[in-house]
């Protein structure tokens, strides 16, 4: 209840981490991950990072590597049930690659209903919900899916890449909007995104890796007595990995990709950073990321930014950097 109150004051922007497991059975004793509590997590340094012990790291809500997909769900789902009521929310998963972000948000490779991510069980929540509200108020849900690679945005609904699109704010008015009733469409639409996404890449990791995508989910309610109608939207944003690029590797298309990612991350830092700190000027205009979300980043807005980091000791540097940004934004 007090996190609601806290996070009222600092305009709705709530940060969450999430640690995932070790994926080779290694002891527990091997993690730079020590003690997870229900709002922090200390992180075990090495003398290399300055003193030798535990930094211990605030946020609204942590999840330790036993944490399972529905307890991640669940601490989320009010956030994510306000867009019936008309809120606009925006989910970022960050972190480096292999932290876990597209676990979190969609789930591992092979789906199951204990291993499904947020994506699918917001869309079927809100199914549900709308469902037990049709006596008052007819809900319409649609779907949008976009990728951001290199500063372009791409439709992954079509195969249309969308150049110099003219949007300002949430709506890319030429891509598509498809309309969703239940969990089968939503898995459906998904599975042609990420086909979508593999065109064009030869190895769709990697492509998945420095690129943003995005599930906007809007929602349209008409109340059956009055006749008035309110408006939600929902950004479910899977980032590019924030992993600095390797110095030596760095050239040519990687290095532009770099560039990139560095860039439109940090300038989602930077915005969400002065919405924290209710400066008067947000810099929504540094990336095609920040321009997208521009109506759905501050105001009466909801943001949750959740961090993901690794446990790996090898994973130390980009854990700590990962948690600097989490601080600078909360
Ligand atoms: P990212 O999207 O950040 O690059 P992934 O979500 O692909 O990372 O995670 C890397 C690997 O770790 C995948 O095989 C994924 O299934 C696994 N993984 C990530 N988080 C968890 C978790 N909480 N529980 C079990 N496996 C996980
Ligand atoms: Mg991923």
């Amino acid at each position: 209840k007090l996190y609601n109150q806290v996070q009222d004051l600092k305009g709705n922007i709530r940060v969450y981490c999430r640690v995932r497991p070790f994926l080779g059975g290694q002891p527990s004793h091997y993690s730079s991950v020590g003690n997870v509590e229900e709002g922090s997590i200390s992180i075990l340094t090495p003398p290399k990072y300055g003193k030798e012990g535990k930094k211990t790291f605030n946020f609204n809500r942590a999840f330790g590597p036993s944490a399972t997909q529905a307890e991640v769900f669940s601490d989320m789902q009010p956030l994510i049930r306000s867009v019936l009521d008309g809120y606009n929310v925006c989910i970022f998963a960050y972190g480096q690659t292999g932290s876990g972000k597209t676990h979190t948000m969609s789930g591992p490779n092979e789906l199951t209903d204990e291993t499904i991510g947020v994506n699918y069980r917001a869309l079927g929540d809100l199914f549900l919900l709308s469902e037990q509200r049709k006596d008052t108020i007819c809900y319409d849900i649609n779907v949008q899916m976009l990728e951001i690679y290199n500063e372009q945005v791409r439709d992954l609904l079509t195969t249309d890449e969308i150049r110099n699109s003219s949007h300002n704010g949430i709506n890319v008015p030429d891509a598509n909007l498809v309309p969703v009733s239940s969990t089968s469409d939503v898995i459906n639409l998904m599975n042609l995104g990420h086909k979508n996404r593999a065109v064009g890449s030869t190895a769709m990791n990697d492509r998945s890796s420095r690129s943003h995508s995005c599930l906007t989910v809007h929602v349209q309610g008409r109340y059956l007595t009055s006749g008035s109608t309110i408006r939600g939207s929902m950004h479910l944003v899977d980032l590019a990995g924030s992993e600095r690029a390797d110095k030596s590797e760095a050239t040519g298309d990687r290095l532009k990709e770099a560039q990139h990612i560095n860039k439109s991350l940090s300038a989602l830092g930077d915005v969400i950073a002065s919405l924290a700190s209710k400066n008067a000027h947000v810099p929504y205009r540094n990336s095609k990321l920040t321009q997208l979300l521009q109506d759905s980043l501050g105001g009466q807005a909801k943001t949750l930014m959740f961090v993901h980091i690794s446990p790996e000791p090898e994973a130390l540097g980009e854990t700590l950097s990962t948690l600097k940004f989490a601080e600078r934004v909360s």
